[in-house]
């Protein structure tokens, strides 16, 4: 069984400190769904600096 992660909006950038937004999934779920949210709630660019600052805000697992 993968190990799940979470994604926490408010760990992730300054930009989003006040934004209540989490999700847990596996890993690469989890990414997608946290460039999705960003990009589409806080006007993120998808690119590989982006996503790697994602999985390095992750926890659990
Ligand atoms: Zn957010």
């Amino acid at each position: 069984m993968d190990e799940q992660k979470t994604f926490t909006c408010s760990n992730f950038s300054g930009q989003t400190a006040s934004c209540l937004f989490t999700a847990t999934d596996e890993e690469p779920r989890v990414i997608e769904i946290a460039v999705d949210h960003v990009m589409a709630e806080h006007g993120f660019m998808d690119t590989p600096e982006l996503r790697q600052q994602i999985t390095d805000s992750l926890t659990g697992g």
